[in-house]
């Protein structure tokens, strides 16, 4: 396993998921603030790439603020980041229903979207977009389930089933995904993490050729998934996998496995 100097001479570019790595509720990992202000003194590249789909990425940057972590906007790249630009791929001119928070349905208008306001409107969307967000409705899983049921695709920013917070966990994105999979019997696309798009993009947005290193607390979305993109992994403890769960992962091996980031980064 490659130590901390190792890591910094052979990577010119971060990819650092934020909850698990950088904060836990609204707690800093103690180290954590500082390593990302070493990785930065060492003229290394950063983009944090998260797959919370219910803050904007300007919500996020002031709580890196907060935390003593220098950033800015581009930096950032939320699955709602990656929402936005598979929309405005595929779906530019069209209409939405919307399942998400307000910063969700701005990314779908900055797509070049309508949101559907209406509920006669609902059978007649060209795509239905899941994001789960602590308002979440009975309505609005209404109308994306009989939006679903008529035959309207349903992408959604990702699979998490649970999202740790400050008293306890809370289910996630993929729970709203189950929810409509069940209900409307059809087969949900998710373009956050651990899948290509964001990889992809948050590698642009770094804008180094050089080898990068992503770094998560998941084995799935976070190793699994940036190994699938071609990029080597390491694996932060201070999330939700333990160390026995690291040694007992039959899925891709992260190059380096540390108790938090201040070790994996040196400190
Ligand atoms: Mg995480």
């Amino acid at each position: 396993m490659p130590d901390a100097d190792a890591i910094a001479e052979r990577y010119e570019g971060l990819i650092l998921d934020l909850d698990g790595c950088l904060w836990v509720g609204t707690a800093a990992v103690p180290g954590a603030p500082e390593a990302v202000d070493r990785w930065r003194a060492a003229d290394r590249a950063l983009v944090f790439l998260t797959n919370d789909p219910a803050s904007a990425p300007e919500d996020v940057l002031q709580r890196l603020w907060s935390h003593g972590v220098r950033g800015a906007v581009h930096e950032i790249v939320t699955s709602g980041v990656v929402m936005q630009e598979y929309l405005a791929d595929r779906f530019s001119g069209g209409a939405a229903v919307v399942v998400g928070s307000p910063a969700m349905a701005r990314h779908v208008r900055a797509a070049g979207l309508k949101v559907v306001s209406r509920e006669a409107h609902v059978p007649d969307a060209d795509v239905v977009v899941l994001a789960g967000h602590a308002d979440l409705s009975y309505r609005e899983l209404t109308w994306a389930v009989r939006a679903a049921c008529a035959g309207v695709p349903v992408i959604a920013t990702g699979r998490d089933r649970l999202v740790p917070g400050e008293n306890g966990v809370r289910p996630g994105t993929g729970a709203v995904v189950a929810y409509v999979e069940y209900a409307a019997g059809v087969d949900v696309v998710a373009v956050g993490k651990p899948g290509p798009d964001a990889w992809r993009i948050a590698r642009e947005r770094l804008g180094v050729q050089g080898p990068v290193l992503a770094v998560g607390d998941r084995l799935d979305s976070d190793v699994g998934g940036a190994v699938a993109a071609g990029l080597d992994a390491a694996l932060v403890l201070s999330g939700v996998t333990s160390r026995a769960e690291a040694e007992a992962w039959k899925g891709a091996r992260p190059v380096a496995v540390a108790d938090d980031l201040g070790a994996l980064l040196g400190g």
